[in-house]
């Protein structure tokens, strides 16, 4: 594979921008490649700048739920475009997107638009602790909650893939008042929330992992979250960055049929334009600023592209049958890759729910941050370097989660099967 121009991009951003990127995990550190530059990509294929062409199963890490460039996207992108391009004040487009998104995911009742999944975390925590008047938060080892200081503690994503235990730079004052406590550990979940002293504010969780590679909760650890928390009046928060209109159209709350406090949405929200959200209960969301004393704010927020984007995207996921179909597709490619890796003496693991997935190199099941960490990242790397050399673009990590969309069909499936067997086959012979 030809990538001279992506190594000539590579070289000069890295005198300019640190380590080359602008989000550390897109480097390819972990993986032992340095990072194609990408020219544009249309449904699931990415085309670098050399002219290599892939199927792609990152899909800008989670929003390409409809595929790269779906025409209604970029149709409404260009309608709104010479309309102007932020007005820091309010725009029709605001509330129709608003409306929508509390249709569609069954627990929020308000909604406050931001401009990505950290700054939607951040603000929900920083609501959940004005409105209890407490500080704790708890949060789960290998979950992933966007780099705002209160989240950089045994956290999943780059953090796991680059190896870096927390980050320098977080006072010690500020990292004190979170909590990590193991995922799907009922009795450590319950010995922690009931414990008094510890003043806790809120629980965020993911309520499927995405971010140490895909783990899905048992239903019992998500509903004992929900039943102890109630209880004990904290407030829940499902951090749906990844899982929002990517389970079902009321994210993994829809799927698992159990209701959070607060929900924080990114990714998929935005069709590919920079937005996240939070929101949940008008009895909580009301004391944000102006109605209330917790101050959050954003000159892009509710930024009319950015909305429009989402309002494009949500309409076609809002289709009768979308969902289903994208399920159905999934479960047919994870039967096939299931065939292939179980019939391979390379030990896997495959963790899928709905039209995510990981396919971690282990044998023993991965349920928790620990089990996660058992995965052989070497050769993570080795499949990886040899499913891009063959045409398919997967995460340069381990410990992410790989999408099927809705333009990935039948063909790209069979071709992608095809490589990951024959890869498959070269790390048995390693
Ligand atoms: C991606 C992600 C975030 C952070 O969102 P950004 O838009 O990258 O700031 C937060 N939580 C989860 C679960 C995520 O997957």
């Amino acid at each position: 594979m030809n990538t001279k121009r992506s190594a000539v991009l590579f070289d000069k951003a890295r005198t300019v921008i640190p380590g080359g990127v602008n989000s550390p995990v897109r480097a390819c550190k972990s993986v032992g490649c340095d990072p194609l530059f990408v020219a544009g990509a249309q449904g699931c294929m990415i085309t670098d700048v050399d002219g290599n062409e892939f199927i792609d199963f990152v899909g800008s890490w989670g929003p390409m739920i409809l595929g790269h460039s779906h025409p209604d996207v970029i149709k409404a992108i260009c309608e709104t475009a010479p309309h102007g391009t932020s007005f820091g004040a309010p725009c029709p487009l605001e509330v129709e997107l608003a409306e929508l998104v509390c249709d569609s995911v069954p627990s929020l009742e308000k909604i406050r638009f931001v401009s990505s999944g950290t700054e939607a975390t951040m603000s929900a925590v920083r609501l959940a602790r004005g409105y209890t008047g407490r500080n704790m938060v708890i949060k789960f080892d290998g979950c992933y909650h966007g780099h705002a200081d209160s989240f950089l503690v045994k956290a999943g994503s780059g953090i796991i893939t680059l190896g870096i235990p927390g980050s320098p730079g977080v006072p010690d004052d500020i990292v004190k008042n979170t909590l990590s406590i193991p995922y799907n550990n009922i009795e450590v979940l319950e010995q922690t929330l009931r414990d008094a002293k510890l003043d806790i504010a809120c629980v965020i969780v993911e309520p499927v992992a995405g971010n140490m590679g895909v783990v899905v909760p048992e239903q019992a650890f998500l509903q004992k979250l929900r039943d102890l928390t109630k209880e004990l009046g904290i407030v829940l928060i499902f951090d749906e960055v990844i899982t929002g209109f990517r389970l079902a159209l009321g994210g993994a709350q829809e799927r698992f049929n159990i209701m959070p406090d607060l929900t924080c949405l990114g990714k998929i929200i935005g069709g590919g334009l920079p937005v996240g959200a939070y929101g949940g209960k008008a009895e909580i969301m009301d004391n944000i600023a102006p109605d209330g004393p917790v101050y959050q704010a954003g000159t892009l927020s509710g930024n009319p592209l950015a909305m429009a984007a989402g309002l494009a995207m949500l309409k076609v996921l809002r289709e009768p049958g979308f969902y289903q179909e994208l399920e159905e597709k999934s479960n047919w490619y994870v039967e096939q890759l299931t065939a292939i890796t179980a019939d391979s003496p390379v030990p896997t693991v495959l963790n899928r729910i709905g039209s995510m997935m990981t396919c971690f190199f282990t044998s023993a099941p991965v349920t928790d941050f620990e089990s996660a960490m058992k995965a052989d990242t070497e050769r993570y790397g080795q499949h990886f370097r040899q499913m891009l050399s063959a045409g398919v673009w997967l995460a340069p990590s381990q410990f992410e989660a790989a999408f099927v969309s809705a333009a990935h069909d039948r063909t790209h499936l069979q071709k992608a099967l095809e490589m990951t067997e024959s890869s498959f086959k070269k790390l048995a012979n390693m």
